[in-house]
């Protein structure tokens, strides 16, 4: 059972979520969680969500994405070393892009509205981005989370306006990191697979694209 209140579509998304983990779903309440709401296996193979302002179509979404993710549509792992923050931002963002290419329309379907949300953050971010970059080393990581912001717009988001700020402002500024994003949206339209392996292969080929394949792999937390 589910402690939280929800309609009867989530209701059965959550049996799902626990059927596939064995464990409960935590709801926990979090003032610190990036968003406003979050989600994530725990330690202990709990699925857990958190959320600092609770909303059905936040609990939608990350059930969806623990749904996934125990399904073998695994999370990018860190390989030993150390990672910036940008290329952790980026490869967290690559994950979520893909679950969401796989499990927007459905909730669209449903009745919610998940790009706006996507086209508001990706706004924010890249509005960050272009008053800071005076200040702003250009490195590798930094052309990943680039990139990432241009997979998003397009394909998170499917925002037009955005699609064409970011894609003015890397023309001008990070040229490499608008034909990464590019290449990194079109692998991820025409060949991220519906099983969970073409999955993990299209991921591991865009971690390539973004130069991050040295400091992340994809996981299969099922397998470990
Ligand atoms: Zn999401």
């Amino acid at each position: 059972m589910c402690r939280i209140q929800l309609p009867d579509r989530l209701k059965t998304l959550c049996a799902e979520v626990k059927q596939l983990s064995g464990r409960e779903v935590i709801w926990k309440e979090d003032a610190d969680v990036a968003g406003l709401m979050g989600s994530a296996i725990d330690h202990d193979g709990n699925p857990t969500i958190s959320y600092q302002n609770f909303s059905e179509a936040g609990a939608a979404e990350e059930l969806m994405h623990l749904k996934y993710q125990l399904k073998g549509f695994a999370g990018l792992k860190q390989k030993k070393g150390s990672v910036n923050r940008r290329a952790q931002q980026a490869a967290t963002m690559l994950q979520n892009s893909a679950h969401h290419f796989l499990f927007y329309p459905l909730l669209e379907e449903w009745g919610y509205n998940p790009r706006q949300a996507e086209a508001h953050s990706t706004r924010r971010q890249a509005k960050a981005i272009e008053e800071n970059f005076a200040q702003t080393t250009v490195t590798d990581s930094f052309k990943a989370f680039c990139a990432m912001l241009y997979v998003r717009s397009l394909l998170d988001a499917m925002d037009e306006a955005l699609v064409g700020e970011v894609s003015e402002f890397l023309e001008n500024r990070v040229p490499e990191a608008l034909s990464m994003g590019k290449k990194v949206s079109e692998t991820i339209r025409n060949e991220l697979g519906s099983s969970a392996a073409g999955y993990r292969a299209t991921l591991d080929k865009c971690l390539k694209l973004m130069k991050l394949e040295g400091s992340y792999e994809t996981n299969d937390p099922q397998a470990t």
